[in-house]
């Protein structure tokens, strides 16, 4: 697994850094990558996050700027000599999407909490007890042993928190976090705003889409699985953008007698993205990793490149010999 000792040790040797995280970056995505790219900043080493495409909007509040980032079609992927790569919360070197290419030509550390995570770094720390990768970033920067904590940082790691733990409703959610959260909130962070953006605020049509799947959720194996889907359809009639579905896989998951809940989005046609989420003991990342894909126990998913009618079909086959 590395430790983190060496990770702190590492990131001390170099100046420049780039910064990359998975495609479709949730919460703790975002709020790591930043939350490191402000640490160094504070350093006095040089950093720059990566992304496909601009954050979203509702990651706005902790005060993300332009000059924090770049997108990889301005950028030139070429491997500069001197500069060292950190991958954050990507289970595999898949993950990094565009940023693959340049991760494979440079010096890598990988940083996760993926337990499926091969380590394909020169170096690397992970480590599935951690609810999130924010968690990581904020003991590392504890490891460095400087008090560089500041407000901004600290929201950025409270949101990377909250995202993963589901605000501490999840199993990974362990007795170490809150005296993590105690310490963000004595930096200063507003813990009623980083739960708003995270969960709530909503555009009008995504409450409209949410109508939409939830109407369509089916129950399969005696009502052990929930399964629910936003097509292509759904998502012009609505008017929502991709990213308005997630989260939805949440209401399957949580229907009582529920052990296993399931979305398919339709990315495009016959291009199928599927979530899935467990409550207690169905280890979903193995369900995923037949079909390509990856993630934790409780939260997984892949994605499938057939029609949406066949792919539900042989997921729910596959799910069914689980529960
Ligand atoms: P979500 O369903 O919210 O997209 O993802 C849930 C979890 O599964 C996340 O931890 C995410 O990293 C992982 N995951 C989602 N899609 C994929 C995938 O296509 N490949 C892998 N390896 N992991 C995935
Ligand atoms: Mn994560």
């Amino acid at each position: 697994m590395g430790s983190l000792e060496l990770i702190v040790k590492e990131i001390q040797k170099w100046d420049n850094f780039i910064l990359l995280g998975h495609v479709d970056p949730d919460g703790d995505c975002i709020g790591s990558l930043f939350a490191l790219k402000w640490y160094l900043d504070s350093c006095n080493k040089s950093s720059l996050v990566l992304l496909a495409e601009r954050p979203d909007e509702k990651y706005g509040f902790f005060g993300i700027e332009k000059s924090d980032y770049q997108l990889f079609a301005d950028y030139q992927l070429t491997a500069m000599e001197g500069t060292c790569c950190i991958a954050l919360d990507a289970g595999n070197i898949e993950r990094l999407g565009e940023g693959k290419e340049l991760a494979e030509k440079m010096f890598l550390i990988n940083i996760d909490h993926h337990i499926d995570n091969p380590g394909y770094g020169q170096l690397n720390y992970v480590n599935p007890n951690k609810a999130a990768v924010g968690e990581i970033i904020y003991d590392l920067i504890k490891e460095d042993g400087t008090s560089l904590l500041n407000k901004r940082i600290a929201t950025a790691i409270a949101t990377a928190i909250i995202s993963d733990t589901g605000g501490f409703r999840y199993q990974n959610t362990s007795a170490g976090i809150f005296k993590t959260m105690s310490n963000l909130m004595e930096a200063g962070i507003d813990l009623y705003e980083v739960n708003r953006a995270v969960f709530s605020n909503y555009h009008f049509s995504t409450i409209k889409l949410w109508g939409r799947a939830l109407s369509s959720i089916k129950l399969a194996a005696e009502g052990k699985i929930a399964y629910l889907r936003i097509d292509q359809k759904a998502l012009k009639e609505t008017g929502a953008a991709l990213d308005d579905s997630s989260g939805l896989v949440n209401y399957a998951r949580d229907l009582k007698g529920v052990e296993v809940g399931i979305s398919f989005t339709e990315l495009e046609e016959n291009i199928v993205k599927v979530s899935f989420r467990s409550n207690t003991d169905c280890p979903v990342h193995e369900i995923a990793a037949f079909f390509g894909g990856g993630g934790h126990p409780r939260a997984a998913g892949c994605t499938i490149e057939k029609d949406i009618n066949q792919v539900e079909e042989l997921v729910l086959q596959k799910v069914k010999e689980y529960v």
